[in-house]
């Protein structure tokens, strides 16, 4: 049923409207027999993702439209009658290797005609790639943007009653893409869930390409959050992952005056034994209200991804992050002071536009103070359509390598050295998976993150169990039941 609010947002065009979503479970409803049609059986789907766990999450989406339209997932490409590619724009060898594997389907299409290829995600809110695409391979059939992912009901539609080609794709910059509630979701299988509360960024960091394939950021309203957490944990999960652009900034926008503090908080009430994680945090967002919940909370793990991006305010100020290198720095050690536990993990991109030796030591020896458990570290890769991509950029790439090599070997030394001394530490572990390297073994993670292997007998996927750390390596901890 829908509340005020949210009929507030329909007339306002930030959510779906009721009468769209019937149209799409119309148009649904209709593929079923189109598409047993098209392919002589019940045909079989295939969805493969690129890029952030906001695409998996997207994907889950999409995956769930398809099974409601009468489709089994396929159990590998080959075998299926619909192919999907959810794409990523984030970085610039993606795009050629996607263009790569793309070339790649046209043999399964000669195999079964029938098939049908489509692409959809960030990248195809990008003009130039759409335009390629269309070009170049004419075999693929359906395109469309991330603001039409819950109109593929009607796109698929279209296809099948002849159309011989569809193409959805971005309307234009400055907009934020429109939410739809209540879609199917084909959730992944295992102990984690994807929640997304949010989507779309408005901070235009120079080097990023997501406010302009997302559009502007939009938030969910919060009933519609909680009633999904409630239906993720009634289906046996054991941890919501709360994911965002910028978590730290939800709200905006909504009639209820509500922040990402406010919202973790009636999350974190719902019953049950269950976990909580967020991401992506923006340090210029991330209070000290938040950093107390966490410290106070029993639900929210004490591990926070926070992405620094550069030790440097000089290069902090030319990627329009909008804070410095002390700001960051208060926030850890305020975290810190608060959750004697609590680990960091962060991105850093090494090598923007005009980065000296200089810049990129500032980098290095923030990392060594705030210690992170680990970072995910990238060589600038400019993107078309961002400031950045117009900077000046004398630094060679090799240079660029030489500093990239240098900040991970610091980093795994910060690493075996942090992880050898939980040594004999008993961490509490969300129990995910056998092992793949042990045979049994199984294998789960900490509340900091980390993952830990332990032999485990009588144990299952979504237990909560005491593991005392055996051995701290490099990236996992090995350890041992307590019981
Ligand atoms: S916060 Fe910056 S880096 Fe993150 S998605 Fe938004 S613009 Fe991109």
């Amino acid at each position: 049923m829908l509340n005020t609010q949210t009929k507030q947002r329909e007339d306002a065009s930030a959510v779906v409207s009721r009468e769209e979503m019937m149209r799409q479970w119309e148009m649904a409803g209709q593929n079923r027999q189109l598409l047993i049609h098209r392919m002589g059986h019940p045909p079989r789907a295939w969805v493969k993702t690129f890029g952030c766990q906001g695409n998996v999450a997207d994907s889950e989406k999409i995956m769930g439209m398809l099974i409601d339209m009468g489709c089994e997932p396929a159990l590998d490409e080959k075998q299926a009658d619909i192919i999907l590619y959810n794409t990523c724009a984030i970085r610039e060898n993606a795009q050629v290797r996607l263009l790569s594997m793309v070339g790649e389907l046209k043999r399964l299409k000669q195999a079964n005609p029938n098939m049908i290829i489509g692409l959809c995600g960030c990248m195809m809110q990008q003009e130039a790639v759409v335009r390629q695409i269309r070009n170049s391979f004419p075999f693929v059939e359906l395109i469309f943007g991330t603001h039409v992912l819950h109109r593929l009901p009607q796109l698929l539609n279209r296809l099948l009653c002849g159309e011989h080609r569809v193409v959805d794709c971005f309307e234009g910059e400055g907009r934020a893409n429109p939410i739809a509630e209540h879609l199917p979701i084909r959730r992944t299988d295992g102990v984690q869930a994807s929640l997304q509360i949010m989507y779309g960024c408005d901070n235009f960091c120079s080097y990023c390409i997501v406010p302009y394939v997302r559009g502007r950021e939009v938030s969910r309203e919060p009933d519609q959050i909680l009633r999904e957490a409630k239906e993720i944990l009634a289906m046996g999960y054991k941890e919501i992952l709360l994911l965002g652009q910028n978590v730290n900034s939800y709200g905006k926008g909504l009639a209820e005056p509500i922040n990402f503090t406010e919202l973790l908080r009636r999350i974190e009430a719902l019953d049950g034994d269950f976990r909580i994680r967020f991401m992506t945090s923006h340090p210029k967002d991330c209070t000290r209200e938040l950093i107390d919940l966490i410290a106070q909370s029993k639900k929210i793990c004490h591990n926070i991804h926070l992405p620094v991006q550069s030790g440097s305010d000089r290069v902090l100020g030319q990627m329009n992050r909008r804070y410095t290198r002390e700001h960051y720095l208060s926030l850890i050690s305020y975290a810190k002071e608060k959750m004697p536990d609590v680990t960091f993990t962060t991105d850093i991109i090494v090598g923007f536009p005009g980065e000296t030796y200089e810049d990129f030591l500032q980098t290095l020896s923030l990392c060594q103070e705030v210690r992170y458990q680990c970072m995910f570290t990238f060589i600038y890769s400019p993107r078309p359509g961002t400031r950045a991509a117009s900077m000046p950029d004398p630094v060679p790439y090799k240079e660029k390598t030489k500093r990239l090599n240098e900040l991970i070997a610091a980093q795994h030394q910060i690493s075996e050295e942090d992880n050898r001394a939980r040594e004999g530490c008993i961490e509490r572990v969300l129990v995910e998976k056998p092992s793949e390297h042990h045979e049994g073994w199984m294998s789960g993670r900490c509340e900091n993150g980390m993952i830990v292997t332990f032999p485990a007998e009588k144990v299952q996927p979504g237990d909560f169990v005491q593991v005392r750390i055996t051995r701290g390596l490099r990236s996992e901890y090995e350890g041992e039941l307590v019981k």
